[in-house]
């Protein structure tokens, strides 16, 4: 990345009214057939719209041809049985009633591919494309087949990085794995975790990122955050694995979270995407405060491996919303350019 502090952001963005329900989660899509795969190319435009408007550097398509960032996903692969759901508590917080693997999963065919040429088509700026991570995965549904959380994991592994390699040949710059489930399973994390992930991003020719949150800010995630105390120390566990791991860019959540900043010393020499926008709250972050916790980020990470970006998705937000925290995310990383650009005269 050429220009300094390029902005982005974890990944998804609120849908029209017309085409979801707003403000949802899982929301239904408001269309079908042929009229739902117009709609969510359209959806896709105005995305993309919105965040070049708002100045962000390096974009995504918001997420707007996906339901869900894990089932959309596994939607599409064989293996998993969709119609007699079993109910499990999900990242140990709360019980969600989600399909089951009950053979060997495959691929059937790309997934997101045609969606990421059909961004290609319409920018130049850099594209980042989320997938989600093997443990998110794994954690997100029954396993009546494998019987072992590892081997799940790795074979999700083998088919994430199918279609990471397709969507690189797509011409996606950068590839990021969403795995909230490290935040959870540190143990599972230093076995296979890391080992999984590395396995989906194997021999990528983009770039690839690994995107950690605390969760969209939905009830279940605020109640959770709740019981965490006053200092959030979850990166730690995990965190030096991932330094020594083969992965670019590392997107975490720092505003407003009781993260201590100094645990990004941690993963030090990798790219941060340093989350300066909170996702859980309605209130518009100003640029000057966007500004400071880019400035106290600066203190862990060399300016030239600092990406500000968001604390993690934004689909739960309204668009006005979601629109005016892009705006002071630009705005508050071009102050820092600027005290970037005086110090260095
Ligand atoms: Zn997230």
């Amino acid at each position: 990345m050429n220009k300094l502090l390029p902005t982005s952001t974890a990944g998804s963005l609120p849908k029209p009214s017309w085409l979801a329900q707003p403000e949802t989660l899982w929301s239904p899509w408001k269309l079908g057939g042929q009229e739902l795969a117009e709609g969510r190319r359209d959806a896709l435009r105005l995305s993309l719209a919105d965040q070049l408007e708002a100045g962000i550097d390096v974009v995504s398509d918001g997420e707007q041809t996906r339901q869900h960032f894990v089932t959309t996903f596994i939607e599409h692969l064989d293996g998993v049985d969709f119609e007699n759901r079993k109910t499990v508590r999900i990242r140990d917080r709360y019980d969600a009633s989600v399909p089951v693997v009950v053979d060997e999963v495959t691929r059937r065919g790309p997934v997101f591919v045609a969606d990421a040429e059909n961004l290609r088509q319409h920018t130049d700026a850099p594209i980042k494309w989320a997938l989600p991570g093997p443990m998110t995965m794994v954690d997100t549904l029954y396993d009546d087949h494998y019987g072992s959380r590892a081997d799940l994991a790795w074979k999700f592994a083998e088919i994430l990085n199918q279609e990471a390699k397709e969507l690189a040949a797509a011409g996606v710059d950068i590839v990021q794995f969403d795995e909230p489930a490290f935040n959870v399973f540190f143990d599972e994390v230093k076995e296979w975790g890391v080992a999984a992930l590395e396995r989906a991003a194997e021999g990528l020719e983009c770039e690839t990122a690994v995107h950690i949150c605390y969760g969209y800010g939905i009830e279940a995630n605020t109640s959770w955050k709740r019981t965490l105390g006053s200092e959030w120390r979850q990166y730690e566990e995990i965190f030096p694995k991932l330094q020594r791991s083969s992965l670019d860019i590392i997107s975490l959540e720092c505003h407003n979270s009781h993260v201590p900043a100094e645990l990004m010393e941690l993963v030090r020499g990798k790219t941060l995407m340093v989350g300066a926008i909170d996702v859980a709250s309605t209130a518009v972050e100003t640029p000057e405060e966007v500004a400071a916790t880019l400035r106290t980020a600066l203190q862990y990470v060399d300016a030239d491996k600092l990406w500000p970006s968001t604390n993690c998705g934004m689909t739960p937000l309204a668009r006005e919303v979601a629109r005016g925290k892009l705006e002071a995310l630009s705005a508050g990383a071009e102050i820092i350019r600027q005290e970037l650009a005086a110090g260095s005269r």
